[in-house]
């Protein structure tokens, strides 16, 4: 299987390859320049397997040569062991056809883990046998940040700096990135947004001396390992529901487009996927361009569901390469109208947008709202970023196909908004119960690219 990048012009690479590079080096993002498809008997064959078994046989056509049955087999069940529920990602009923998928069982409490835990393991295989180590920088907008020092801590071959908009966290996301004491995880809080994450992220990247220098690898979501491991959710979900002979639809709660990319990966394979619905807040940039609007930035609005605060939506590019029939060339052309604003979208490409993604927003007060009936009607109590998905997919569900909504954190995250919506104060889960009290460590650190890298080659060569 190999890789090929967005923009048509980085060379290609296997699944390692792909997995250890992140961002390509012509800008763009790494895809399989073939997806693989799963036929009806093989769908139907998932129905009652472990979550590892699925993502083995899910996973397996994406990684070709890169990792023999057996490792792979032994990464996945390292990766989700430490996961509080056995079904790894449980479904749970809020009405008739309309189901939640719990992914916040994992170390962090957020859906991140699921990928984040695989590639941990898959980057300690692949750079142990080649005797390398790296310094994985990441942008966080909270969550993706202490999934990723989690997933790393106390591995040898791997520096992990993580990015973080100062005061733009939840209290619990940020605890959860400066209490990890393994010495080779650290937190930068930069005085910014996460857009100015990202983008400085991307200015790493595309500083092939420092890229080079410090042997630079990512993880943010624009790695296609990290979508990869999201893809197994979308067929364990569909099978318990009656795939392939039902169809199921899907809303995913979304900011960088990442966990629907995923979704939208599951449909090609072949998963009888009727809508995959993206659900935005506030900041709606993804909502207006699926509504035909085009892709024009703003600022970003800091909201209650602070992991999907964004504009720049990096995984959008992969929509895009799809919807522009594969053509590398008019997909750069695109971003680099991006950098000075925004583009519209070709109307043969809209029409593939609009045939494959729905996509609806929830203000401040509706995800307020949906958070307080939800718990009325079903006692399931919903973090900010699950309520923007419901109350989104109540508007798109249809009687005869059951939607499910991706919980993508766990309430206990988001504690404020929850307890204002609610009455209803969401406790931790007791493996993390005395969080409060673990001491921080962060360095704060002006959004300049220079001062940034000077951090992070000083720190690595201690
Ligand atoms: C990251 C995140 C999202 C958005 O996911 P994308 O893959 O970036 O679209 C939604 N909810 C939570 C809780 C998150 O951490």
């Amino acid at each position: 299987m190999k890789y090929i990048s967005t923009r048509g012009q980085a060379p290609e690479l296997t699944f390692e390859e792909a997995m250890l590079t992140g961002l390509a080096r012509d800008g763009g993002l790494y895809v399989p320049a073939e997806i693989p498809t799963f036929s009806a008997d093989e769908i139907a064959a998932l129905s009652g397997l472990s979550y590892e078994e699925v993502a083995f046989r899910v996973m397996r056509p994406f990684v070709g040569d890169s990792f023999s049955d057996e490792e792979f087999r032994a990464i996945i069940a390292r990766a989700y062991e430490g996961f509080g529920h056995v079904a790894r990602a449980p479904l749970k009923q809020l009405d008739t056809n309309h189901f939640l998928l719990e992914l916040f069982h994992g170390p962090t409490l957020a859906f991140k883990d699921f990928a984040m835990q695989l590639i941990g393991q898959l980057f300690e295989v692949a750079l142990k046998r080649r005797g390398e180590t790296v310094t994985i920088v990441g942008a966080t907008s909270g969550d993706t940040g202490s999934a990723a020092m989690e997933a790393f801590a106390g591995l040898e071959a791997v520096n992990v700096f993580i990015m973080y908009p100062h005061g733009r966290v939840s209290e619990v996301q940020r605890r959860q990135m400066t209490t990890p004491t393994a010495n080779n995880v650290h937190a930068l809080a930069v005085d910014g947004d996460f857009d100015d994450c990202q983008a400085r992220l991307k200015d790493m990247f595309n500083d092939f001396e420092f890229r080079d220098g410090v042997k630079l690898a990512g993880v943010n979501s624009i790695n296609f390992a990290r979508v990869l491991a999201q893809v197994v959710y979308y067929f364990t979900a569909a099978a318990s529901l009656g795939a392939p002979l039902r169809k199921v639809s899907f809303t995913v709660p979304t900011g960088n487009f990442g966990d629907i990319f995923a979704g939208f990966i599951a449909k090609q394979m072949g998963l009888p996927i009727d809508q995959l619905v993206v659900a935005t807040n506030q900041n709606d940039i993804l909502h207006r361009c699926l509504s035909g609007n085009g892709y024009h930035k703003g600022d970003t609005i800091p909201s209650i569901s602070p992991s999907m605060d964004i504009q720049v939506s990096s995984n959008f590019e992969r929509a895009l390469f799809y919807a522009y029939d594969q053509d590398g060339a008019a997909v750069a052309q695109l971003m680099d109208e991006l950098k000075n604003g925004g583009f519209e979208v070709s109307q043969g490409a809209m029409e593939f947008l609009s045939a494959t993604f729905a996509s609806g927003r929830a203000s401040e007060e509706e995800t307020l709202a949906t958070i307080k009936s939800e718990y009325a009607d079903s006692g399931e109590l919903l973090c900010p970023h699950g309520a923007v998905g419901v109350k989104v997919a109540n508007e798109h569900r249809k009687s005869d196909v059951p939607m499910i909504t991706l919980a993508t954190a766990h309430p206990a995250k988001f504690p404020a908004a929850v307890e204002k919506a609610s009455d209803v104060h969401p406790p931790l889960p007791s493996r993390m119960s005395d969080l409060y009290e673990r001491s921080e460590r962060l360095t704060r650190i002006s959004n300049d690219l220079g001062a940034l890298e000077d951090h992070i080659r000083k720190t690595i060569a201690q």
